[in-house]
């Protein structure tokens, strides 16, 4: 079978997702600690009714309502079975075998795959203490760049760049180079600094702004994600997707759970507290961590975070350690409810007092 695979893919390792164990307090996947929107639920089971039919394939009503909400046309809007399919369709239709394509390193994979699938350059730039570091970034620029992966918020480390600092990185960035911003956690974003970056597709600048229904809206399981871009980076991907990506289920529900002020409302201010919450027992415990503008917190325990992970799963209580990442002595918790996160601190106090 070896003579037949493309040479890229021997290289490439299977995706490692969050730990799911039934019954467990699962904090590794940052989920929506409240299942998923009600509204939507609802509205899934209406459509379910038109599972015999295809779906709409540019998912119209959607995008419609995303573009409304966004103050953009539908055709600055495109979904995917997830944002990771969307990321899959730019390289598909963008990347040529030998492009560079910048990327954080110590941050998260998939941008990596999508680099490698289509026989892209990568071209890892470093952290700095430990949040993106965009002038080092705008600086690996070369002619050969085609795409940069920037995540704001970062996964995993939770921190953010400034409107006033991508600003500067655009000015700083040719205009032939596509601008990926993954914001899958915009939404839980706490400072008034975090940039608008729709304020840059609107002025026409080659950037394409990722969200997704996984996190905030609850709907992990669906997979419904979104892109937006002006026009003319987007109709190419219309052409080279598959036509029925997002299937009928998660267009309706997505739209659903748009609406859903009271359910976003309240994983909104759970976050804001679960965010104090563990600041305060973090701080008591004398464990480091980073200040987040995310539903996660970057733990750094100072000791081996795969035994710190098994000893809390020995307690029922599963986080991600980010070895995988690059930080073998530090965890990712995914915000919870009030009780998961008591029962984190709970658990986390004995695992690194016991280690
Ligand atoms: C969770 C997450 C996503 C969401 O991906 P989907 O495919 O939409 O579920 C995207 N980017 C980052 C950095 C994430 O952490």
């Amino acid at each position: 079978m070896d003579e037949l695979l493309r040479p890229v893919v021997a290289g490439i390792k299977e995706y490692v997702p969050g730990k799911t164990v039934a019954g467990a307090v699962k904090l590794a996947s940052n989920e929506n600690p409240f299942g998923p929107s009600p509204l939507a639920l609802e509205a899934i089971a209406k459509e379910a009714r038109n599972l015999h039919i295809y779906p709409d394939q540019r998912s119209t009503l959607l995008r419609e309502a995303l573009g409304r909400k966004l103050g953009v046309g539908d055709d600055s809007i495109i979904c995917g079975n997830g944002s990771d399919d969307i990321m899959q369709v730019l390289g598909s239709t963008y990347l040529n075998p030998g492009d560079e394509v910048v990327i954080s390193k110590n941050s998260f994979s998939l941008y990596e795959l999508i680099a490698r699938i289509f026989d892209g350059k990568i071209v890892l730039v470093d952290l700095k203490d430990y949040a993106l570091d965009l002038d080092s970034i705008a600086k690996a620029v070369t002619k050969k760049t085609k795409m940069i992966f920037l995540t704001n918020s970062n996964n995993p480390t939770g921190t953010i760049f400034t409107a006033a600092q991508f600003d500067a990185f655009m000015k700083m960035v040719p205009d032939n180079v596509l601008v990926i911003v993954d914001e899958a956690y915009a939404e839980f974003a706490e400072s008034k600094e975090f940039p608008d970056t729709v304020k840059h597709v609107k002025a026409g600048k080659n950037v394409v702004v990722l969200r997704t229904f996984s996190k905030y809206y609850g709907l992990a399981g669906l997979r419904l994600g979104y892109g937006i871009a002006r026009p003319e980076i987007l109709s190419p991907m219309f052409r080279t997707k598959m036509p029925f990506n997002v299937n009928r289920l998660a267009q309706a529900g997505a739209l659903a759970a748009l609406g859903d002020k009271v359910f976003l409302d309240k994983t909104y201010q759970n976050n804001l507290e679960g965010k104090k919450y563990f600041y305060a027992e973090l701080d008591r415990l004398g464990l480091a961590y980073k200040k987040t503008e995310a539903n996660f917190i970057f733990v750094d325990i100072k000791k081996s975070a795969d035994e710190c992970f098994m000893a809390l799963m020995k307690q029922g209580v599963i986080v991600r350690p980010l070895t995988s990442f690059g930080f073998p002595d530090a965890i990712r918790v995914s915000i919870g409810t009030r009780k998961q996160n008591e029962a984190l601190v709970e658990s986390l106090s004995k695992a690194v007092g016991a280690q």
